[in-house]
C-alpha cells in the first residue's frame, strides 16, 4: 500500500480517526456489545459477558493469549456467531441482521484464502461478482482497491507467484471492494515474517485513516497492538474475558521512531503488567520478543499511568 492510499474506494470521506477515537458516546457507537457472552454447544464457556462500545473511526485491538475468546468475540461482532447471552448492535442495528450488514463490514482472516486458479483481479472482484455489481462499476472499484494496496501492476498475476505479504494485500483489497465501514481482522499478519508484518501494519494504518474505517484487529502481539491501536482491549483466558481497556494516546500518523521510543516501552509495560495481573503472575502465553524487551523499560521509567488512559 502506497501513497496512493489517499484514493478512496468507497467514496467515504476521510475521517479524523484519531479524533474519533476519543468519542465513546452512546449514539455514536459503531459497535455496542451489551453483556454478550458465548458458551459453545459442547459446553465450552468461551467468553464471559462483555460490555464494550466502539465509536466510528476507532482502531481497536483485541489482545490476549490463545483461547481467551478473541476470535469468538470477532465472529459475534461479524454476526457469524450468535451470542448465547446478551446482544451486539452495529450502528444501532442487531449484528447478523440485514440492516447491520447494510452498513457493510468485511472480515479479513489470517490466511488470505485466495482462489489459486484465478488471477489477482478476479480474486479481488469476487465479492462484486457475487453481489452482481455491474461490470463497469466493478472494474472501477477493483482498480481503486488494487491501487490502494499497491498491486495495480500485478492484476494479471496468479496468487502462487506472489509473496505471502502480497497475497495478504490481495485479501485486503478483496475486502475493500465491498466498501466496508467496519473492518474485522483476525490476526491477518500472524503468518508473515516480522519485517513484512511491520510494513503491512504501517500500510494498514494509512488505509484506515484514508478510508475513514472503523477497525477491530485481533493479535497476540503486545508490540503490534501498541503500534497500531487507538485503544487496546486486553483479554484473558480460562475463562475468556475482558480484563482491561487502554487508550494508546499517541498521535497518528505513527512513525517508525514511535516503535523504539520510551513512550512505546511504557505502553508495552502497561499492557504487560495488565496481562500479568489478569493471569495471576503467569506469562499468559503472549508473544514474546522485542515488546517484552521494551517492556523492561528504559532506565528511570516514568510510570505507565502517565502515558495511558483507561476506559471503564
Ligand atoms: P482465541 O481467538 O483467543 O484464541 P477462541 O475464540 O478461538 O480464542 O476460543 C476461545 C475458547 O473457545 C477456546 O477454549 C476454544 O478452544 C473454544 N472454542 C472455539 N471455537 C469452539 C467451537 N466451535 N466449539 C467449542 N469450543 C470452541
Amino acid at each position: 500500500m502506497t501513497a496512493q492510499s489517499a484514493a478512496s474506494v468507497g467514496g467515504a470521506p476521510a475521517a479524523d480517526s484519531a479524533g474519533a477515537a476519543t468519542i465513546a458516546g452512546r449514539e455514536a457507537a459503531a459497535v455496542a456489545i451489551e453483556d454478550a457472552g458465548m458458551t459453545y454447544p459442547d459446553g465450552t464457556r468461551a467468553l464471559q459477558p462483555v460490555r464494550l462500545r466502539i465509536a466510528p473511526g476507532e482502531f481497536v485491538t483485541l489482545l490476549g493469549p490463545s483461547g481467551c475468546g478473541k476470535s469468538t468475540l470477532l465472529k459475534m461482532i461479524a454476526g457469524l456467531l450468535e451470542p448465547t447471552q446478551g446482544s451486539i448492535a452495529l450502528w444501532g442495528r442487531p449484528a447478523g441482521g440485514r440492516a447491520a450488514a447494510g452498513r457493510k463490514l468485511a472480515f479479513v482472516f489470517q490466511s488470505p484464502t485466495l482462489m489459486p486458479w484465478a488471477n489477482v483481479r478476479a480474486n479481488v472482484r469476487l465479492p462484486l461478482d457475487l453481489a452482481r455489481v455491474p461490470a463497469a462499476e466493478a472494474a472501477h472499484r477493483v482498480d481503486a482497491a488494487l491501487a490502494l494496496v499497491g498491486l495495480a501492476e500485478f492484476s494479471a498475476a496468479l496468487p502462487r507467484t506472489l509473496s505471502g505479504g502480497m497475497q495478504m494485500r490481495v485479501s485486503i483489497a478483496r475486502s475493500l471492494v465491498t466498501q466496508p465501514q467496519l473492518l474485522l481482522m483476525d490476526e491477518p499478519f500472524g503468518a508473515l515474517d516480522e519485517i513484512t508484518r511491520y510494513k503491512l501494519d504501517a500500510e494498514l494504518l494509512d488505509l484506515w485513516r484514508a478510508q475513514g474505517l472503523t477497525v477491530i484487529f485481533v493479535t497476540h502481539s503486545i508490540q503490534e497492538a501498541v503500534f497500531l491501536s487507538s485503544r487496546v482491549i486486553m483479554m484473558a483466558a480460562r475463562p475468556g474475558r475482558v480484563t482491561d481497556d487502554v487508550v494508546i494516546d499517541e498521535p497518528y500518523p505513527r512513525r517508525p521512531e514511535f516503535a523504539v521510543s520510551a513512550r512505546f516501552s511504557q505502553y508495552a509495560r502497561r499492557l504487560q503488567e495488565s496481562l500479568l495481573q489478569a493471569s495471576g503472575g503467569a506469562d499468559g502465553g503472549l508473544a514474546p520478543g522485542p515488546a517484552q524487551d521494551a517492556a523492561q523499560g528504559p532506565a528511570g521509567d516514568t510510570g505507565a499511568a502517565r502515558v495511558t488512559g483507561t476506559r471503564a
